[in-house]
């Protein structure tokens, strides 16, 4: 009875027309867990290994066998040790873009002049309560717009526990599935706030006051090239522009510059952590940036890549990144951006 209500919840908020591989049901227990069975590694669990997804309370699991040796999650003490920047609430009547410093990762945060408040990605599901805490620290009460850019877990991996905090009013994501527990806790977690995730794709627009936000990106179908599929946002505050790229890279740049859309951007969120699968030329050139930032942590991927960052120096664009300054603040007043830099 109750997979089929999961397998019949999957299906009404899944909305690709692909079949959704119920490999692994997620069905938890009386305790609120359950045992891994995909990509367990993926997630820093063992095959078979009793766990939580969030469930939203803070009773620890009544141990089934843990080892006393080591506390919890033994072989990623990185995310275990990352913690929240102390960061400056938005100043009113300006635009604030937060590039959260999230370890490996994306997430970033947006307060509009009007007060709107918009959220892209909240990095790794260990990042969802570091969210959350900035969140807090910025006075947020609610989130007018959620996006995910698509289903990896660096980027949809704390959604859910964001969605368990506050009060979202519209979530946009690109018509792409994924069948790891991560994703389907965000979609369970969009589900119970009673919501339907609305597409994001070129040409959508945001209806958001004061600004101009438009999703430029995908323009296509990427199969199963999940950083393709990433919802790409251009936003204009007065004379001020900004692009949000996720993780899109050559395939979905080059489709992006035939479309035809507007990508010129004062400030870049670079594409895929700047790693060289992202950032073409061609595409940079159309963007032409003067500040580039990349949102980036401890990586055994290489991000970013020498060659990306040289690329950005040679097209002058100011390099922030997320790794070496802590939380990147972007303050539009309309006409002029100024930076904020943790360190
Ligand atoms: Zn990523
Ligand atoms: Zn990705």
């Amino acid at each position: 009875m109750r997979k089929l209500g999961l397998a019949l919840l999957m299906l009404s908020i899944v909305f690709v027309n692909t079949s959704v591989s119920m490999a692994h049901p997620g069905r938890t227990d009386a305790n609120g867990g359950h045992t891994c069975r995909t990509n367990c590694a993926k997630w820093g669990l063992k095959d078979g290994e009793y766990h939580y997804h969030n469930g939203g309370t803070t009773s620890t699991p009544a141990a089934p066998s843990s080892s006393p040796s080591s506390p919890s999650g033994s072989n990623d003490s990185k995310s275990t040790a990352l913690k929240a920047d102390k960061i400056k609430p938005p100043a009113k009547g300006k635009l604030s873009v937060y590039f959260l410093n999230v370890g490996q990762g994306d997430a970033t945060y947006i307060k509009t002049a009007a007060g709107d408040d918009i959220l892209i990605d909240a990095g790794k599901k260990e990042a969802g309560e570091i969210v959350v805490n900035y969140l807090k620290q910025l006075g947020v009460d609610d989130i007018e717009v959620m996006i995910s850019t698509h289903p990896d877990a660096d980027h949809v991996g704390g959604l859910d526990t964001v969605l368990k905090n506050f009060k979202v009013k519209a979530v946009y994501a690109p018509k792409v599935s994924h069948t790891t527990d991560t994703f389907k806790n965000f979609l369970v977690a969009v589900k119970k706030q009673g919501l339907t995730i609305k597409e994001a794709k070129a040409g959508v627009a945001l209806p958001l006051k004061g600004v101009t936000a438009k999703f430029v990106g995908p323009v296509k179908t990427y199969g199963d090239d999940l950083n393709d599929w990433s919802a790409v946002l251009h936003l204009t505050h007065g004379s001020n522009t900004f692009l949000f790229t996720g993780d899109a890279e050559k395939k979905s740049e080059a489709d992006m510059l035939a479309d035809n859309q507007t990508l010129k951007a004062d400030v870049l969120k670079v594409g895929h952590h700047g790693s060289v699968s992202s950032t073409n030329a061609a595409f940079l050139k159309a963007v032409a940036p003067k500040y580039a930032i990349i949102s980036v942590g401890k990586n055994s991927y290489g991000h970013p890549a020498a060659t990306i960052l040289n690329r950005l120096e040679t097209a002058k664009a100011t390099i922030y990144r997320t790794d070496l300054n802590g939380t990147i603040t972007a303050v539009s007043d309309s006409k002029k951006i100024t930076f904020i830099k943790v360190k």
